[in-house]
């Protein structure tokens, strides 16, 4: 180890969970992720006890001390702007308001910090570790809800004036349920991307199918739960069950239809699908497939392929590869490029 080599800290600040990394100035991963409980309920300060002593541990495990960390890049899974955070969401309230960033660098003695949400760090995160990418990269992941984040050709995060980009669960679409109405998402509007294409979104369609005469017989209509039936949907999609395809064959299919209107605002080049959702291996081949019988009917076939060489593909789509420390990794990147 070379005693005047810097770092640079990657912390994602999950509800559940704080992930943490070093990435030293070449860009590689210094030591293993340092995972500890979040403890964002009981407030910032109960937090940035927990940064302090993972970054002890980070440091530690490869015989440096913490000084050696130039740069931290960090996430919330709120909304913020320039350090201060616009939203409550799964923290608590002391978070909203304070520049949270700024109290954290003070509390570390100056070290600068870039902070951007959950959705821009997982995006970044799937950036850093396509080390031979430069293009654009657009995130889209349906899990619980629907995340997503842009980043531009260079690496950084799109993240708007407001820090409010991106909120890719929430731009509209037409489709209705059977009733004619379209259906309600957990921001409160009616119609959301989201209220299609997550796990939330699949729970509802599930209870809907099931009700129907024709559905009665089905083995899911068992008496468990819609978590517990959704759960299950899966194994039942992989055996050929269908009923299950098509619960998830038109879920991917309005999800592309949402990407393609993505995609023609972003022309970001690349596409990666993550999220909880698909992540089974033998299923994604499928669900890509749903999702792009969606994407290619409402995009131009120019967002597919240039129409000088038909080999140049102008939109690729790929699976996330970042797995568990995306997040932390991506805004570790972020920050040594900005602090080194
Ligand atoms: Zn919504």
């Amino acid at each position: 180890m070379a005693e005047n080599a810097n770092y640079f800290a990657g912390l994602d600040i999950g509800g559940s969970t704080v992930k943490t990394v070093l990435v030293d100035e070449l860009g590689e991963v210094a030591g293993e992720m340092v995972e500890v409980r979040s403890h964002v309920k009981d407030g910032f300060n109960a937090t940035f006890g927990q940064l302090e002593s993972a970054l002890d541990q980070l440091t530690s495990a490869i015989g440096v001390g913490r000084e050696a960390v130039k740069g931290i890049g960090m996430d919330v899974p709120a909304p913020s702007c320039d350090g201060v955070i616009w939203g409550r969401a799964n923290l608590a309230e002391d978070w909203v308001g304070t520049n949270v960033r700024d109290r954290l660098s003070e509390r570390l003695g100056g070290t600068p910090i870039y902070m951007t949400n959950d959705g821009n760090a997982a995006a970044l995160g799937e950036y850093a570790v396509r080390r031979k990418h430069h293009g654009g990269l657009l995130l889209v992941s349906p899990g619980t809800g629907l995340g997503g984040g842009l980043v531009l050709p260079g690496g950084r995060a799109y993240e708007g004036a407001n820090g409010l980009a991106l909120e890719v669960g929430h731009i509209s679409v037409p489709h209705r349920e059977d009733d004619g109405e379209l259906p309600q998402c957990s921001c409160g509007l009616h119609g959301c991307l989201e209220a299609w294409v997550s796990l939330v979104a699949l729970r509802r369609r599930i209870g809907i199918e099931l009700a129907k005469d024709e559905n009665k017989g089905h083995p899911l209509n068992d008496g468990t739960s819609l978590e517990e039936k959704a759960f299950r949907l899966r194994d039942f999609a992989q055996e050929g069950d269908e009923l299950a395809i098509w619960l998830f064959r038109q879920q991917a299919q309005i999800l592309g239809h949402g990407i393609a209107d993505l995609v023609r605002v972003f022309d970001p080049g690349l596409v990666v699908l993550g999220g909880g959702l698909a992540e089974t291996e033998g299923f994604r081949d499928d669900y890509l497939g749903w999702v792009m019988e969606g994407f290619e009917e409402r995009a131009w076939p120019i967002y597919l392929q240039s129409p000088i060489d038909p080999e140049q593909k102008t939109t690729r789509f790929e699976w996330a590869i970042g797995g568990d420390s995306s997040a932390a990794l991506g805004v570790a990147f972020s920050a040594r490029e900005m602090f080194r």
